[in-house]
């Protein structure tokens, strides 16, 4: 792998500390960063180099999937960092920034490779990204690259505006737009599960398939986050992001390898295959939802209108559940359901597809038994089961959930962050947010921000610890179906 420098933005931040230093150790002590590395943390507050690696070794123990016990390959680790102090809107402070990088560089013999990570709000990203190209620091004979997090944007407008603006300093080549999602290895392996195994790729189509759900749903409310979640809601938070892309995932017939063109093409056909929802249709096919109090997990909660910094009128959605189609060849007339919301019964993200019934269709008389599931448990635990039926006609009330490959715990599952920094480091942007999807995927929800904002589509509310608005199960209920493992 290149030598490179990777320049921090937020390198005293939440992000940071939670993620970025546990996901860079694991990489180290897998071998996957480069031999010649160097981190160069910013901020505006005035650490010395000593009170940045102690708060990075904090974060270790508190954060990383394996334990920093090996205090020879801490030291180790430490080693690679840097800490500068900087204030977004202070061209100088990038001055003496490029005058560091420069020095380590020379110093550790490294090509002038720079991987700049914002991990900062999004109001930050178009100063830092213009006085990354004024100040000299991305005019470099290496590469560079650019890794922002969600959100790219408010609505179709602001996304595009925004896009632009980081075009004027970095190409799309250059740019590494992290949904996290993408990171979960359940969600790398989908396309190759279904290359490798015929079984599936024959059966990965509208002959078979009766409907596909994709569930992402959290037992967390609000949290620390009223000010930031009640102007975005379950739609632009998770829905317009996280769950189109695991739809484009699932649903994209994605190459062998790691071409990350091809997966920019084939993800992009999904969304422009995706039957467009027209805003006359959105009261009748999403199903926007707000939790009030209830139990979870045997201890009473508050209801949204009740947290800290939600006023009582807010008419925000902290539950979205969507009906959608894709118009090609393989997914027409399969109805896809999408949903996911804060305070639910349980945390979980699975995709279940419902196969159809072939003994109904041939005899239109069922023999009691119900259809094979094949289910994606994505988080906080991974596995692929297998629903069948396996006992006699009688009996078949329970069915046989068999579990194919290996069930992991969440502790032995890699980071999402641990995959994507490794990709990013590797300038592989296969399992990153394009700007095509991106743009398509706010084109699509536009037009329910805009009924929402006209109020024409019913806010339900659910009790927290439910599996949402009645309204989300008759969305199924009307097609004679309904969510699976809602127990
Ligand atoms: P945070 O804890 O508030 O940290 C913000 C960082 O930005 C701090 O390091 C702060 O450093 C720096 N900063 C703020 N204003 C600055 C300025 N004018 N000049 C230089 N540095 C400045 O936020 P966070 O939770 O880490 O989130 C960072 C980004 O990641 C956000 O866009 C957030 O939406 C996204 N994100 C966060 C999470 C998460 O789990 N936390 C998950 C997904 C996405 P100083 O205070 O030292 O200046």
């Amino acid at each position: 792998m290149d030598a490179n420098t990777f320049v921090l933005f937020g390198a005293t931040g939440d992000l940071a500390k939670r993620k970025i230093y546990p996901a860079l150790f694991n990489l180290f002590l897998d071998g996957k960063l480069p031999e010649v590395f160097s981190v160069i943390g910013l901020g505006r507050r005035e650490w010395s180099d000593e009170t940045f690696k102690a708060n990075i070794e904090r974060s270790l123990h508190s954060f990383s999937r394996r334990e920093a016990s090996d205090a020879e390959a801490v030291t180790k680790f430490l080693s690679f960092f840097r800490y500068h102090v900087l204030d977004v809107d202070r061209k100088e402070d990038y001055q003496s920034l490029l005058k560091l990088i420069e020095e380590r560089e020379q110093a550790l013999g490294a090509e002038p490779n720079r991987l700049f990570y914002l991990s900062v709000g999004p109001e930050l990203f178009e100063t830092i990204a213009n006085h990354i190209q004024d100040s000299g620091l991305g005019d470099t004979k290496g590469w560079k690259r650019l890794v922002i997090e969600k959100p790219f944007g408010r609505d179709l407008q602001s996304a595009r505006d925004f896009n632009a603006q980081l075009s004027k300093a970095f190409t799309e080549d250059e740019i590494f737009r992290i949904d996290h999602y993408l990171g979960k290895p359940m969600v790398q392996k989908l396309h190759l599960l279904q290359q490798t195994n015929p079984v599936l790729q024959a059966s990965w189509n509208n002959r078979y398939i009766a409907n596909v759900q994709i569930t992402a749903s959290e037992t967390v409310g609000v949290e620390e986050r009223a000010g930031y979640y009640d102007h975005s809601g379950a739609l632009r938070d998770m829905f317009q992001n996280h769950m189109l892309q695991l739809l484009m995932m699932l649903a994209a017939h994605l190459p062998k390898g790691d071409d990350s063109e091809q997966v920019r093409s084939k993800k992009k056909h999904v969304m422009q295959s995706l039957e467009p929802l027209l805003r006359q249709d959105v009261a009748t096919q999403v199903v926007r939802g707000q939790y009030t109090s209830g139990t979870i997990q045997g201890k009473p909660v508050v209801g949204y209108k009740d947290e800290a910094g939600i006023p009582q009128e807010s008419q925000n959605d902290t539950f979205i559940a969507a009906k959608l189609q894709i118009e090609d060849d393989f997914w027409r007339g399969i109805p896809i359901y999408i949903r996911t919301g804060k305070r639910m019964k349980e945390k979980a993200t699975r995709i279940v597809i419902e196969f159809r019934e072939p003994v109904k269709q041939v005899s239109n008389t069922n023999n009691g038994g119900k259809p094979n599931l094949l289910v994606f448990e994505i988080s906080p635990n991974e596995g692929i089961y297998l629903r069948l039926n396996t006992e006699g006609e009688a009996q078949q009330q329970d069915l046989t959930k068999v579990l194919i490959g290996s069930h992991k715990s969440g502790s032995e599952v890699p980071e999402a962050y641990e995959n994507l920094i490794y990709d990013a480091l590797r300038g592989d942007s296969s399992f990153f947010a394009h700007w095509d999807e991106v743009e398509l995927s706010w084109k699509w929800v536009q037009p329910i921000l805009d009924a929402y904002a006209a109020n024409e589509v019913p806010l339900y509310p659910y009790p927290a610890g439910s599996f949402g608005p009645q309204a989300a199960h008759d969305l199924l209920a009307k097609d004679g179906f309904e969510w699976w493992f809602d127990r």
